[in-house]
């Protein structure tokens, strides 16, 4: 029989958190294997619940949910994010500029299709989220990567992304608080990255998901907020701070000077439309998380466990020898380094395949987010502390073990 072979549009995309080594561990645990996973920021499996209110308040409201909503999302949810977006003191935000969807990812894969072309460049990250570069692919665009510099804290390198302009390019991603690297930007590089867009027409795409995941006291500015004029186009949602991902309730906001984009806004329309509209029982979650108590404060808050968690991996994984890692100022991760002089790895695909079937930790290889060379890993921080010290206790002993090799 003919073989059904998927679409050449899927040829570019890929998706490692949840690609091979993870069907490898599933394996694993279906032998009766303990995995500790490092590899998903997923929170609530790891103790971190959703905020008990939310839980109610979608309970109260699921009789009222069972029919479609507006496409773009039910009213209260969207004043919500109207609120917290003029919070943030983003200018002339409406709620008609405002998308609820099931999740922030499909709104990411929807602002790429509605916008790119055969041929159409995008710059994203390097290391990146790497749904930005699978969605960017997936609509037929180019993915072309700036680099994140390690040697000044993974803060994006502004002569690198402008080295990378070409006639061709349509948009730049940022994504601050960063996953993989944790890195939170300065006001004045996001200036510079706005100025870029201006002179030469880019769209601005903030995802923003991290944005209430801080560390030491650090504050996060909205790109949003730093101009009026260059379209920019935030993403946010509840799955990290409300500790909510299966609830799949995200949003994004289009703000800057939207006269200029009344096609590419009507073609985000029309795929609204087309998915008819998102989860409505996650939507309902939205105005109470946002207005309510933000408890993720406590977690984030020195003593706090997601606070611990993160210096207690950072110091055990720094104390292994041939490895560094820039402390992370947000989010849920760390992307150590490992000295190529120490490990040189030629496949890191392999690399942690190996750690997880010597080991039974599972993390995430550093070219699974589009890192171009094979020297980084993830690591996510979710686990309790007796497992997370487990889990740096076995990555130590591993390492130990492919330096005498
Ligand atoms: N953006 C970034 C940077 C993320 O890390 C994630 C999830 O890990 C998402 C977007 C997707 O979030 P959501 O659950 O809202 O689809």
């Amino acid at each position: 029989m003919k073989s059904i072979l998927k679409s050449h549009k899927l040829s570019n995309v890929c998706y490692d958190i949840r690609g091979p080594v993870l069907d490898e561990a599933r394996r694993l645990e279906e032998e009766g294997q303990r995995i500790i996973k490092l590899n998903i920021g997923n929170l609530a499996p790891f103790g971190f619940e959703a905020p008990d209110e939310i839980v109610q308040d979608m309970i109260r409201n699921l009789p009222a949910s069972s029919g479609y909503s507006d496409s773009k999302g039910v009213f209260a949810a969207r004043k919500a994010v109207m609120h917290y977006t003029q919070k943030q003191r983003v200018a002339n935000v409406g709620l008609d500029d405002i998308y609820i969807g099931n999740g922030a990812s499909e709104l990411i894969v929807m602002a790429m299709q509605g916008l790119l072309n055969e041929g159409d460049e995008v710059l994203v990250p390097a290391p990146d989220y790497p749904l930005w570069t699978a969605a960017i692919s997936l609509s037929g665009g180019t993915p072309v990567h700036y680099l994140c510099d390690e040697g000044s804290g993974w803060l994006p390198d502004i002569d690198d992304m402008r080295a990378r302009i070409t006639p061709n390019t349509r948009a730049i991603v940022v994504i601050n608080p960063n996953n993989p690297t944790g890195a939170l930007y300065p006001d004045a590089l996001l200036l510079e990255i706005i100025e870029l867009a201006r002179q030469h027409d880019l769209i601005l795409y903030a995802d923003e998901i991290y944005d209430k995941i801080l560390y030491d006291g650090a504050t996060h500015t909205a790109m949003a907020a730093l101009s009026d004029d260059v379209l920019t186009i935030t993403f946010n949602g509840l799955s990290k701070s409300y500790r909510s991902c299966g609830f799949r309730a995200g949003w994004m906001v289009v703000s800057g000077d939207k006269r200029h984009a009344r096609d590419y806004i009507e073609g985000l329309n029309i795929l609204a439309t087309m998915r008819l509209c998102a989860n409505v029982p996650g939507q309902y979650a939205i105005q109470t998380a946002l207005g309510g108590y933000q408890s993720i404060d406590d977690l984030i808050a020195p003593g706090g466990r997601l606070y611990k968690q993160r210096d207690m991996a950072h110091a055990m994984l720094t104390a292994i020898p041939g490895v560094s890692c820039v402390k992370p100022k947000a989010a849920l991760y760390l992307f150590p380094r490992l000295d190529p002089a120490v490990y040189p790895i030629a496949d890191d695909q392999q690399f942690i395949f190996d750690m997880l079937r010597e080991e039974k930790v599972l993390v995430v290889q550093g070219t699974g987010f589009n890192w171009p060379r094979t020297d980084h890993f993830r690591v996510v921080f979710l686990p309790n502390v007796d497992d997370l010290a487990l889990a740096m206790e076995r990555i130590a002993r591993f390492l130990d073990g492919y330096r005498k090799r």
